[in-house]
């Protein structure tokens, strides 16, 4: 399987509980390296970018609100397909339904708060990072 690059968020309610090392932790153990990492503070117009493939579902605003509510990190992961392994560490949307030992079945507080983005292909992949990261900072 071929080295890929995915692009992943540690959302406002894991910065609140001051929780992305374990996060991080979580990530590693599961082979996958961080080339990119950088703590912010997402302007609305970010966040509404970011999502905005959601502008129409009844929880864009509540999502808008909660992806500004706080710091969050965002960073590029690397390693063999990357972005599909990204989307099993993390888990089901809803933490009710994750899996066993996943980032959302261990940290996540609801399906709205659920500590975690991660792209779910690799043409979003590519327009995410390129969102938030210059080629200079992404050092693999
Ligand atoms: P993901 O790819 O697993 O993150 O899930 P989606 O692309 O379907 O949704 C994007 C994000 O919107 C989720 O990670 C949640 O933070 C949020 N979200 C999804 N469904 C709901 C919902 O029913 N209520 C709320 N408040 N937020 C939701």
């Amino acid at each position: 399987m071929a080295i890929e690059r995915t692009f992943s968020i540690i959302k406002p309610d894991a910065t609140a509980r001051n929780i992305t090392g374990a996060v991080n932790a979580l990530i590693e153990q599961a082979g996958l390296r961080i080339v990119a990492q950088k703590r912010i503070q997402m302007t609305r117009g970010q966040a509404e970018t970011f999502y905005a493939v959601h502008s129409a579902r009844p929880f864009f605003g509540e999502l808008v609100d909660f992806m500004v509510s706080g710091p969050v990190v965002v960073q590029v992961l690397e390693g063999e397909g990357a972005i599909a392994k990204y989307r099993d560490v993390m888990g089901a949307t809803d933490p009710s339904k994750a899996a066993e030992g996943t980032i959302r079945k261990v940290h996540a507080k609801s399906i709205g708060e659920n500590t975690v983005h991660g792209s779910d292909a690799a043409e979003t992949a590519a327009i995410e990072i390129a969102q938030f990261f210059s080629g200079n900072e992404i050092v693999g």
